[in-house]
């Protein structure tokens, strides 16, 4: 069986990108959700072992240096740690599935070094527009919100880097962006729609 594909997503805080991401996986079977390690607190809804394994310092360390190394690649991102777990990666790939992470512009740098990813970048429509959407989710506390916008407009000049980029002023515009990217991609590693393998 072919591996599946290593899909990389990264788009400042606030953009959209879960809520997108949510969409294309629920009407496109055959991607996966990396689920990451972070040392962040909850947000309230999010579920351990579903959105985040939520870890403490300690444990966070204690996987980063598992050898060979049990973290993929992570990063330090606002003020909290991050980090992908090879093996889950690894395995799920392995299997013919195509794996989704949604990881920032450090991880995907790592990534791009010993991986060859597909990469997407989502912006926002205006850095002024992602503010409002950053304040009306309501998740983020005062001190938070200000770290996060001032790395957006640093993270933004990284997404020349990145192979796709999204808009994500309509929702629905954006989701079928990154639908037909995922498509394309399986249609060029001789896949259906559905990420099954073609007979020819
Ligand atoms: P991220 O995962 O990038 O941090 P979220 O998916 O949590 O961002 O979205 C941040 C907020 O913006 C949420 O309240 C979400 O409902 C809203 N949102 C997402 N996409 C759009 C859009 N295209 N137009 C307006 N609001 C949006
Ligand atoms: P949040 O705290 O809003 O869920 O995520 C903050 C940032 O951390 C986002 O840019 C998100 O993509 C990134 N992130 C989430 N998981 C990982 C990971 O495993 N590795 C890296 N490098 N970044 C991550």
């Amino acid at each position: 069986m072919s591996e599946g594909i290593l899909l990389v997503l990264s788009a400042p805080s606030g953009c959209g990108k879960t809520t997108i991401l949510k969409q294309v996986m629920a009407e496109l079977p055959g991607l996966v959700f990396s689920v990451s390690h972070t040392t962040r607190e909850p947000r309230a809804g999010e579920q351990d072992g579903q959105d985040y394994h939520f870890v403490d310092h300690q444990r966070f360390k204690s996987i980063r240096d598992q050898h060979p190394s049990g973290f993929l690649e992570w990063a330090e991102v606002h003020g909290n740690y991050y980090g992908t777990s090879r093996q889950d990666v690894e395995e799920r790939r392995a299997e013919g599935k195509d794996v989704v992470l949604d990881i920032d512009i450090q991880g995907a740098e790592q990534i791009r070094k010993s991986a060859a990813p597909v990469t997407v970048f989502i912006a926002p429509p205006s850095l002024e527009e992602l503010e409002r959407r950053l304040r009306g989710r309501g998740t983020e506390s005062e001190e938070s919100l200000e770290i996060r916008l001032a790395n957006a407009a640093r993270e933004m000049k990284a997404a020349a880097s990145y192979q796709y980029l999204i808009v994500n002023d309509l929702l629905p515009v954006a989701v079928r962006s990154l639908q037909s990217i995922i498509i394309a991609e399986r249609c060029r590693g001789r896949r259906d729609l559905s990420g099954s393998p073609l007979y020819l």
